[in-house]
């Protein structure tokens, strides 16, 4: 029955270099409770017979809307100041999927995202098109003071000041959700504001099918966090399905070589949230910490941010 049937969601809000001793408690505790609240929220959707594709919608609305995390309102901004917004969904149920990228008047890109997976004959629209296709589905655009924080504009200023002395900051972050629900379907979401000062136009993976989101009911969902050009060059996501499907390896296995083997090798630095159909979760990372939570189909949660925790 579906009310028995096992669901599961798992998301995260970017992998990096952040230790307890560089953030400060009230941060971390902002963190904490913005997780909790994304990851209940799409459980509890779940939990009420809803689909995957709503859970990590849900989840991935609450992270755009929060000022802390890379997506949506607190996104970075790219060397000449401006906020460029990307994000990807996928149903692991039938393959479909949408993208946008280099939005700069969307609050949440997922929610366009879904709407080019749905209501459009393409998989991914690009800047202004993506939000001439936004007003005529009936969204609103905003300016892009919406988009402005103190925190990011300094961020940009120190990454700039950082490069000139020859240092190669590594400023990044995104959010992401998979899900399982009582259909036994799977779903993937990614959006992101991309690399702090990056290039006007520059594109990462988070919207790239295969790269930063893929959802296949044979074999996972997967989000991925992290150094982009690393991640479409590794074909990151499709990658840890074609493992199991072809591959023949576990979730965890895969995630494993993936994350703590050819990426390292590559010199990637991030990691991965994942999800198979038999509920199986993974949050892997080669960074110092990965904001994550799940709850996993025994309905355990957990929220992490630092590496000695789940
Ligand atoms: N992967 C994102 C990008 O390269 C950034 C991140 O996940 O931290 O745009």
């Amino acid at each position: 029955m579906a009310d028995d049937a096992p669901v599961a969601i798992v998301i995260h809000g970017g992998a990096g270099t952040f230790t307890r001793e560089g953030m400060a408690p009230e941060m971390v505790a902002a963190y904490r409770s913005t997780l909790r609240e994304a990851v209940t929220t799409g459980h509890r959707i779940l939990k009420q017979g809803g689909s995957s594709l709503d859970a990590v919608t849900a989840a991935i609305r609450i992270m755009e809307d929060s000022p802390h995390f890379n997506a949506g309102k607190g996104a970075v901004f790219n060397h000449d100041g401006v906020n460029e917004l990307d994000a990807s969904i996928m149903d692991g149920s039938n393959l479909a999927a949408g993208a946008v990228a280099g939005l700069q008047h969307i609050r949440n890109p997922i929610d366009l995202a879904r709407l080019v997976m749905q209501e459009s004959r393409h998989v991914m629209l690009f800047g202004a098109g993506a939000e001439e296709f936004a007003q005529e589905q009936g969204m609103e655009l905003v300016s892009q003071d919406y988009f402005y924080t103190e925190r990011r504009w300094r961020q940009l200023q120190q990454t700039k000041k950082l490069r000139l002395s020859g240092v190669e900051p590594k400023i990044f972050g995104t959010v992401g959700a998979v899900a399982l629900d009582s259909q036994g379907n799977l779903a993937a979401a990614t959006s992101t504001g991309g690399m702090t000062d990056k290039q006007y136009g520059r594109i990462g993976d988070s919207p790239i099918i295969g790269a930063g989101t893929y959802a296949d009911n044979n074999s996972c969902a997967v989000s991925a966090t992290g150094h982009g050009e690393y991640f479409i060059r590794a074909a990151v996501a499709h990658d840890l399905c074609a493992r199991m499907s072809y591959g023949g390896r576990t979730l965890a296995q895969a995630a494993d070589e993936l994350v703590n083997k050819k990426l390292v090798d590559m010199g990637g630095e991030g990691g991965i949230i994942a999800l198979a159909p038999n509920g199986d979760i993974a949050m892997v990372y080669n960074s110092e910490g990965m904001f994550r939570a799940a709850v996993r189909t025994d309905g355990s949660v957990s929220v992490g941010i630092f590496d000695d925790e789940d």
